[in-house]
Formats: structure tokens, C-alpha cells, sequence
């Protein structure tokens, strides 16, 4: 059985075939110009292979609730021309098979849950440090949505003293994480792309500042089995021991767990164990949750 995924993002749509287990067969990539031009390029491709059922992965803010009538559209969003886009419905009519729709975010979490870091746990956060930070929870199987969904990167954190850049980037809060420690922020805050500060640049003790404070925060909040941070700023993997230094002397030993120690906290803020593939694994199980839905 083939299953499609997309996984729809503000540069580009990244097309998939594969199996409904999250196994890729085929890849084609357009870039995300507007629905006129873009949506006809995902369709042709798709419609090329026999699949049985759709799973998207977008770019949000997006209507998840499914007795919405606007269900399944983007919503706001600084892409004027995917404002308010009938997505999941005008996908699904012009396949004419079963899809489902999440955010990004929350198929990589789903993904992570069922057959990366999270398996055999009962939950999950996943946390994405790129252009944006978005998180995504998994609890007893299913996605957490919530009032909308959750917009993890929003939190409002404790700017670090010395931060030259205290108040951080977000047009909508001050000192939020998104606005403190995106991939952009930390490049508006030292004038220098991240990709090229070494490990010893302050930067980065000031990023896992703000990382441990959202992991403690989480902590606290969700008491998630597991934190998985993936990302394009995660790939300095440097970050990873002093996240997690960090986020343990923020908790001060309070939360009793024997994953909250010295010793425990290695399994327990981790990378992605589906790399950069959590993505596409994670829309095509949305894809073969269509399916079961639909039965
Ligand atoms: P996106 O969030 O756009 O989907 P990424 O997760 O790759 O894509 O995030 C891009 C951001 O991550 C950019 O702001 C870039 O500065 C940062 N980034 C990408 N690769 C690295 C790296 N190796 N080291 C540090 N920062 C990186
Ligand atoms: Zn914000």
C-alpha cells in the first residue's frame, strides 16, 4: 500500500511516497510559491502513484478543529498568499483519497513517538529550533491539541542577565524562546551566522540558557517521558550537555526522577532518532491514520 505525505513548508513542499510504516520509496520538492502555481505541482506528482490516503505536515498556524467548517486551512500566516488556503480539503478533493492534516511540528512528534525516541514510552515533546521553535506533544498515542494547538515557542522566558538582546525578535512578545533563541535571533544578536560561530562562541551558553529554561518549563508542565530537540540550530551538538546541565540546576532537584540526574538526563533531552527524516515519517503516519479513521 502507498501512502503520500507532504510536508508543507513556507520555502518549500516536499513530497513523498512511501509506506504507511514511514518507509520513503519517492521524492520530488517545489518551491512554495503561490496555491495557483504550487498546489496543480503536488498534485501531478502524487496522482502519479496509486496512493491510498494523504498525510500532511504544514506550516501553520492552521484550523485543527474537526468540527470547524474552515477544518484543515491555513490560517494566519506572513504568507499573504496561503492566507486562509483550504489546504487539507482542496488536497483531498483533488485526490479523492482519505488525508489528514497536522502541524509540522506535531507530525515529527508523532513520528519521534511511535518509531524514533519516543517508542515504548507513553509521551513525548518535540521541540524544533530552526527559523522558528514549535513543539509538538504526544500523550497516550495521540497528538495534544488542546484550545488550538500547542505554540510552545511563544513561551515567555527570564532574558539572561548580559543578554545583549534581552527583549528578543518576536513581532508579538517580548522575551519569548522563539524571539530569544531561533536560528535568527541568535544570528540578529551577534551580527554572525550560527552555522559559522565556533563551539566557544558565548552564543551558544546563552542559547542552552534559554533552551534549559524552556526544558525546565516543560518539565514542569507536561512532565513528558522524553524531550526531543531537533532543528537546524540543534545541529551543534555542543548544545546537548550544557541543555541539560542547565535545565537540572534550574529544577534544583525538586521533580523526583531518576531521568532527572546527572546520570538519567542523557535519555532524557535527546536529538531526533529519525535524524532529519521525522518529518515524512511523521506525515505518512498521518496518512495511514486517515485510513483507519475512515474504516
Ligand atoms: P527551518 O526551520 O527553516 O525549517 P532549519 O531547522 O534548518 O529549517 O532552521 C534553519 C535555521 O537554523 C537558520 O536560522 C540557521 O541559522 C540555523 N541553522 C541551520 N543549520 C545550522 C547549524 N549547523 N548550526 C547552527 N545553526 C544552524
Ligand atoms: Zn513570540
Amino acid at each position: 500500500m502507498l501512502i503520500g505525505a507532504l510536508e508543507a513548508g513556507g520555502t518549500k513542499m516536499v513530497c513523498s511516497i512511501g509506506t504507511p510504516r514511514g518507509g520513503v520509496l519517492q521524492r520530488a520538492s517545489f518551491p512554495t510559491l503561490t496555491p495557483e502555481i504550487t498546489v496543480p505541482q503536488i498534485v501531478d506528482f502524487i496522482k502519479k502513484f496509486n496512493v491510498e490516503a494523504l498525510g500532511i505536515g504544514s506550516f501553520g498556524p492552521l484550523d485543527l478543529n474537526p468540527n470547524s467548517p474552515t477544518y484543515g486551512h491555513i490560517t494566519k500566516t506572513p504568507k499573504k498568499d496561503w492566507e486562509g488556503y483550504p489546504l487539507m480539503p482542496e488536497l483531498a478533493r483533488q485526490l479523492g483519497v482519505p488525508t489528514m492534516i497536522d502541524t509540522d511540528v506535531n507530525a515529527a512528534a508523532l513520528a519521534e513517538y511511535k518509531m524514533g525516541a519516543g517508542m515504548g514510552k507513553g509521551s513525548l515533546l518535540y521541540v524544533t529550533v530552526g527559523t522558528g521553535i514549535g513543539g509538538g506533544i504526544v500523550a497516550g498515542g495521540e497528538i495534544v491539541h488542546g484550545l488550538v494547538h500547542p505554540e510552545l515557542g511563544h513561551m515567555i522566558l527570564a532574558p539572561e542577565e548580559g543578554d545583549p538582546m534581552p527583549d528578543g525578535i518576536c513581532r508579538f512578545h517580548r522575551h519569548c524562546l522563539e524571539g530569544l533563541a531561533s536560528g535568527p535571533a541568535i544570528e540578529k544578536r551577534w551580527g554572525l551566522s550560527a552555522k559559522l560561530m565556533t563551539y566557544d562562541h558565548p552564543a551558544w551558553e546563552l542559547e542552552a540558557t534559554y533552551l534549559a529554561q524552556m526544558c525546565a518549563n516543560a518539565t514542569m508542565i507536561l512532565s513528558p517521558e522524553v524531550i526531543v530537540l531537533g532543528g537546524g540550530v540543534m545541529q551543534q551538538t555542543h548544545l546537548f550537555p550544557r541543555i541539560r546541565e542547565k535545565t537540572l540546576a534550574l529544577l534544583g532537584g525538586y521533580v523526583a526522577s531518576d531521568k532527572l540526574t546527572p546520570e538519567g538526563i542523557d535519555s532524557y533531552i535527546v536529538p531526533p532518532a529519525l535524524g532529519i527524516n521525522s518529518g515524512v515519517t511523521g506525515a505518512l503516519l498521518l496518512g495511514a491514520q486517515a485510513i483507519e479513521q475512515r474504516a
